[in-house]
């Protein structure tokens, strides 16, 4: 991600934190529900889907997995699938040969180490091959209802321009927003952003006038016209 030019003070903690709330009411009001768009059938199906869905649409994942899932559903099938095999189902997500590899040790790890059920605990996860913190989170939020910050391009880059962070490192930014945002809301926050990201407030030409948080929007950049 390119850095985007931002000359103005910093602000307060306070007024980040007023601005946060203006931010959350407005998402909440917008996306009320909250769903991963990805399609899936058990936490282990979901992994494999956040795994495959780096670098590429959530559509095009949602396209992939369904036959996917039919030959092969559980951390056992994929542990003993040949990689050729996975390789060939997951090909059109694009760096097929790391995801496939990285999904069948997840599945050998999974089922050697945690009796074949997907690991709770952000760093267990974190230990998986080809599973960061963005993933982990993805995961905990969705599978198991333990609230995550997910720091993805698009909550990466709004979060800059809404002036909720100054920071470009992902873990940094996730940090922070864990200091702004309750916790109970970390995950659909972050969700919520992304839904924005991809509908408003994209990477090249967002559509300030017609954004709805135009108005206490800090980007200096603001598009003048769609
Ligand atoms: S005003 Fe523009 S830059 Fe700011 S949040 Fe809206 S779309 Fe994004």
């Amino acid at each position: 991600m390119q850095p985007e030019k931002n000359s103005r003070q910093p602000d307060s903690v306070a007024q980040i934190k007023s601005r946060a709330g203006r931010i959350r009411k407005f998402l909440k009001n917008r996306y009320p529900a909250t769903e991963t768009p990805l399609i899936y059938g058990t936490s282990f199906q979901l992994l494999v889907a956040v795994i495959l869905s780096a670098q590429c649409t959530d559509r095009q994942v949602n396209r992939v997995t369904p036959t996917l899932f039919r030959q092969l559903k559980t951390p056992a099938d994929f542990a003993g699938a040949r990689l050729k095999a996975i390789e060939k189902l997951i090909r059109s997500t694009g760096f097929y040969h790391n995801k496939a590899k990285n999904i069948k040790n997840c599945a050998r790890i999974i089922l050697d180490e945690h009796r074949g059920r997907v690991p709770r605990a952000l760093d267990e996860l974190v230990a998986l091959p080809g599973v960061g913190r963005k993933t982990a989170n993805v995961v905990l939020g969705a599978a198991f209802g333990i609230p995550g910050i997910v720091v993805d391009t698009h909550v990466a880059r709004i979060s800059g321009r809404l002036g909720l962070t100054e920071n470009k490192d992902p873990v940094k930014i996730e940090f922070g927003l864990m200091e702004i945002i309750p916790k109970t809301e970390w995950s659909d926050f972050c969700l919520r952003l992304i839904f924005f990201g991809r509908e408003t407030c994209a990477a090249r030409k967002p559509k300030c006038p017609v954004c709805g948080l135009h108005a206490i929007c800090p980007y200096p950049d603001k598009t003048k016209a769609l």
